[in-house]
């Protein structure tokens, strides 16, 4: 029987990117997917296309809660249950500090960090007992490398101790919280080709970018069976960029 087999998950942001590749694994592992999207319907339409029957694309804008919410109740209209929420999709911002604006802050918390609070919020009135939901963070949260990396270094390193703080509320539920930290991973928001990827090739241990389907193995991992005894940690996949 195939891992994740009768299990019906959530992913935010899953119509490019890290996203897409979450959608594509979690469905190859025997779950019913259902993944929002915002300003992709194409590339939404293609992956559930890919998948077929056993997905649901959701347009929702993560920074407006009610529409997280509806996503939620949509899923569970669909399939019926949800066990697994994993909140993916996240923007990046970054420019010169004094360039920023209250606008950016805004827009960054709001997709980035209240974004994962509301859909938490909600799922926990469904998730039963062994149910997972999986941050995605980024390295940065321990390493900010370099200039420009406030506003994004800051709202990821917020995961963290939302995650140390909802695994203890959840645990007495059997429900595990953890956040995924990816490194260089060659997608639209960090494409393998720029100047900066050579800067990060060049402190990584591994010489290389990743790809969708190294963040979404572990992923798929943590929401199986075999990650039920992880929980409340921060695990960073960066071929080696923070050690
Ligand atoms: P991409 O920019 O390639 O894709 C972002 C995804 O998030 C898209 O599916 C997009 O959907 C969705 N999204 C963005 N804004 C919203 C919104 N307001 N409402 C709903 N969906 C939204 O990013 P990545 O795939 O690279 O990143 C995915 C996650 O991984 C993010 O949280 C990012 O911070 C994190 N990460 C990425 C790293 C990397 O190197 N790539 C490194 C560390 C962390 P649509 O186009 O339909 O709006």
């Amino acid at each position: 029987m195939k891992r994740l087999a009768n299990k019906v998950a959530l992913i935010t942001g899953g119509s490019r990117g890290i996203g897409a590749a979450i959608v594509k694994k979690i469905a190859s592992e025997g779950a019913q997917v259902a993944f929002t999207y915002s300003s992709s319907p194409e590339k939404a339409q293609t992956v559930k296309e890919e998948i077929g029957d056993q997905a649901l694309a959701i347009k929702a804008d993560s920074s407006r809660p009610q529409e997280i919410i509806e996503a939620i109740e949509k899923t569970i209209a669909t399939f019926g249950r949800l066990d697994i929420l994993i909140n993916n999709a996240g923007i990046y911002i970054g420019k010169a500090f004094h360039e920023h604006t209250l606008d950016d802050y805004e827009q960054i918390m709001a997709i980035n960090v209240r974004a994962l609070y509301v859909a938490a919020l909600e799922a926990v009135k469904y998730l039963p007992m062994g149910g997972r939901i999986i941050n995605i963070g980024s390295n940065m949260a321990d390493n900010a490398m370099g200039p420009q990396t406030t506003l994004y270094t800051m709202s990821k390193s917020a995961l963290s101790g939302f995650t140390r703080g909802l695994a203890r509320d959840l645990g007495a539920k059997g429900i595990t919280v953890n956040v995924v930290q990816p490194g260089p991973i060659d997608t639209d928001m960090n494409p393998a080709n720029t100047e900066l990827a050579d800067f990060l090739r060049s402190r990584m241990a591994l010489t290389d970018y990743g790809s969708g389907d190294d963040i979404a193995g572990l992923v798929a991992f943590l929401a199986s069976d075999e990650g039920k005894y992880i929980t409340g940690t921060a695990i960073t996949i960066d071929g080696g960029l923070n050690a």
